[in-house]
């Protein structure tokens, strides 16, 4: 994918996505309608609305994850810096490269923590000892997870807390330097003390990467997030700053939702 620098916005953001049109279905059931978008880099957008609304099917066609599903199919475009994600010639490797992605439930290896980073990284060529050593130890800092883990950096990750295993799972996706952080629900299956971890660590991060999280947390999305989309069956109701959707909603879907009134 050509290195394209990003179209600059009215607002003065430079918008590092943008959805245009977009409706995907799984076989007979559209998931979603005709989405129009902008990510704006360096900010944090958050996805919201009812289970089963779409959010997760539009995150994961930002990094081509549907391309793994069978029977998906997709109309409309999604373009990084300027250019089609989909064209033919997209390398997807890279493109994960660029975007990563943390799930809802955290998927260390079956490793050490040191390897759990040290295998992503030497996927994506880093070799020598020293750079792997610095690399390690850089993404767990990111990770706000150094200092509780550098003393056993080669014991199971297994024998992390849940909330240590999903800032492993950061750590390990931000060790190959994306520009774009997808976050699933990243602190939905946690405690209250591991979760708000999570949240100041996604606050952390906006320093240094654009962040996409969905969240079905409404206080979550409204402490973290700057922009906020509402999604309802598949269509985006209203999409604005956080501020004004959780003040001012213009539709009353919206405001019923984030008032607490359904889903
Ligand atoms: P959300 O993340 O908002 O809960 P999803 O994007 O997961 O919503 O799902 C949107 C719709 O697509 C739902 O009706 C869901 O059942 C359907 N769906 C999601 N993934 C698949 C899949 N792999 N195969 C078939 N249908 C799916």
């Amino acid at each position: 994918m050509p290195e394209t620098s990003s179209p600059v916005h009215e607002s003065g953001f430079s918008s590092l996505i943008e959805v245009t049109n977009l409706s995907l279905w799984y076989g007979k059931t559209q998931a979603l309608n005709k989405i129009s978008m902008v990510i704006r880099e360096n900010v944090i957008t958050a996805l919201i609305g009812p289970s089963g609304c779409g959010k997760s099917s539009l995150l994961k066609c930002f990094n081509r994850m549907n391309d793994l599903i069978e029977h998906v199919n997709i109309e409309g475009d999604v373009l990084l810096r300027g250019s089609s994600i989909f064209d033919h010639d997209v390398d997807v490797i890279a493109l994960r490269q660029q975007i990563g992605m943390v799930f809802q439930r955290s998927n260390p290896f079956p490793k050490t923590i040191y390897e759990n980073i040290a295998f992503a990284l030497r996927l994506h060529g880093v070799t020598s000892k020293g750079d792997l050593d610095d690399r390690v130890m850089d993404s767990l800092k990111q990770a706000a997870l150094w200092d509780e883990v550098k003393d056993r950096l080669h014991n199971n990750a297994f024998e992390l807390s849940g909330g240590q295993q999903q800032r492993l799972c950061i750590a390990r996706a931000v060790a190959i330097q994306p520009s774009i952080l997808l976050m699933d629900e990243p602190a939905s299956a946690l405690d209250p003390t591991a979760a708000a971890k999570i949240e100041d660590l996604v606050l952390q991060l906006r320093e240094k990467f654009t962040i996409v999280i969905v969240t079905h947390n409404m206080q979550q999305a409204a402490r973290v997030s700057d922009d906020t989309a509402f999604f309802h069956q598949g269509r985006l109701v209203e999409f604005n700053s956080t501020s004004s959707i959780f003040t001012t909603p213009e539709h009353p879907e919206t405001e019923a939702y984030v008032t607490g009134r359904f889903g």
